[in-house]
Order: structure tokens, then C-alpha cells, then sequence
């Protein structure tokens, strides 16, 4: 049954957890976001395709052809990472999900067997072909990527599930991709973190449609159980932002 008239398409259940208690949650620059009473899933309704989101991604085309800004930063910050990733990624076939720039990926090739970086956007691709070395990096969408015959023993994905129109066809592509028993490392906005602001519209995180949903420990724990994934950690985080290490059964 619906419950709110604010719902525009025809989607009844939630998909994250499939219930159909679902409710309008709020507005923001005229996009409409409703709630899974469920598993706290917070997602736009009507949720733009996937071309539509590619096509407003193409400003970050735009800015790209002059070099990434703070190229130097987001390498040191990629660095400064690897300890924590050291355990799961030494000497094992690695991933970085959504790539961009490259910057990560080109770090985990310091410590991996093999280094592989993919995203959707061609120009970012291109710039991280031409800048590092070491590394395979390929332009994708998730349908390729379902029929692609690589697997990695540890995929990094950071900020890439709250831009995706379908959660359940990133989830289908990571679950994929992943060996047994390999481990994948997810960051996102974190929806259920005290320094969220209580008026919701005031959170710059919430940006419509750059950002499409929005998770919760428990929303993710409840989406990657589905997918075969077990969440072994989530880290500390000062920042309203999930960060969390999940491994496939
Ligand atoms: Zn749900």
C-alpha cells in the first residue's frame, strides 16, 4: 500500500530491503526524497536514470581537462591510507570502483599484486592513464563490468553508492567482482551521525541529484547481508561519513 501521495513513480518497496513501508521524508531544491521505515533507506523518488546522472556529471568532464585540482593533496591522502589497507590488499589483485582520477588506485599498486582502477567517466580515465603508471585503468559501466571475467581479492570503493540510480545493480557488480572470501571497502554519507544537522535541508551532503540516496549502519548492513557481504568493521569516524570493511561469504 502507499502511504504518501508525495510518491511520483510506480515503485512500492523499498530497494534496499524490498518493504513496502515507505514515506516521504523530505524536499530539497524541488527533489523529493521518501524513507524505508525498514532499514532508514533514504533514495529520491521519482530516482533519475542513470543517463540523466551521466549527463550532469559531464561539468566534472569539464573541470577535469584542466587537471584535477589538488592533484598533489588527493595522491598524499591516498597514501596516508594504505596502512589501513595493507592487511587486505598485500600482495592480492585490488580494485578501486569508481576510480576517478586514479589517485588510489595508483596507491594500492604499491602494495597489491595487481592494481585495477575503473569508472564511468571517460575523461577522468583518460587523465589517470596518462598520469600513472603501473596500473590498469578501464572505462565501464556496470553492464561491462557484469560481463567481465576479472576477479579482485580487495575492492575499494569511496563515495560512489549515494551517486548511483540503481543500488541493486552496483551491489550486483561488487558482488561480481569480488573473489570469495575477498574483502571490499566502502565510504559513504552517513545519514545517522550525530553532526548531522537535525534540519536535514541544511546538510550540504544532501545535494540533490549529485547525491541520489542516503545510508545508515543499518541500511548497509541490511543491503550487503543481501549480497552475500558481511560488514566486519566499520571504522571511527569524527565525520558524518560510513566507512566500513565487508567480506564476501
Ligand atoms: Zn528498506
Amino acid at each position: 500500500m502507499r502511504k504518501s501521495d508525495h510518491r511520483l513513480d510506480k515503485t512500492i518497496s523499498c530497494p534496499v530491503c524490498g518493504n513496502t513501508d515507505i514515506n516521504y521524508y523530505v524536499k530539497k531544491d524541488d527533489y523529493s526524497f521518501d524513507n524505508c521505515n525498514n532499514c532508514e533507506f533514504i533514495f529520491l523518488n521519482p530516482m533519475p536514470n542513470q543517463t540523466t546522472l551521466n549527463k550532469i556529471y559531464t561539468d566534472e568532464d569539464t573541470k577535469i581537462n584542466g587537471g584535477y585540482k589538488k592533484a598533489s593533496s588527493r595522491l598524499r591522502r591516498a597514501f596516508i591510507k594504505l596502512p589501513r589497507f595493507l592487511p587486505y590488499v598485500f600482495n592480492k589483485s585490488s580494485l578501486d570502483f569508481g576510480c576517478g582520477g586514479g589517485f588510489v588506485a595508483y596507491a594500492l599498486s604499491f602494495i597489491a599484486k595487481s592494481s585495477t582502477g575503473v569508472d564511468i567517466n571517460q575523461k577522468a580515465v583518460a587523465y589517470a592513464k596518462k598520469k600513472f603508471n603501473g596500473v590498469n585503468f578501464y572505462c565501464k559501466d556496470f553492464h561491462n563490468l557484469l560481463k567481465s571475467k576479472e576477479r579482485y581479492d580487495f575492492i575499494h570503493s569511496s563515495e560512489i553508492i549515494e551517486h548511483v540510480s540503481d543500488v541493486n545493480l552496483y551491489m550486483n557488480a561488487l558482488s561480481h567482482l569480488v573473489n570469495s572470501k575477498g574483502y571490499v571497502y566502502v565510504t559513504t554519507p552517513d545519514l545517522g551521525h550525530p553532526k548531522v544537522p537535525k534540519d536535514i535541508t541544511k546538510w550540504d551532503v544532501l545535494c540533490p541529484p549529485i547525491h541520489v540516496q542516503h545510508f545508515t549502519k543499518k541500511t548497509v548492513t541490511i543491503l550487503f547481508k543481501r549480497y552475500g557481504f558481511n560488514i566486519i568493521k566499520f571504522y571511527k569516524n569524527k565525520k558524518p561519513g560510513l566507512v566500513f570493511l565487508s567480506r564476501k561469504l
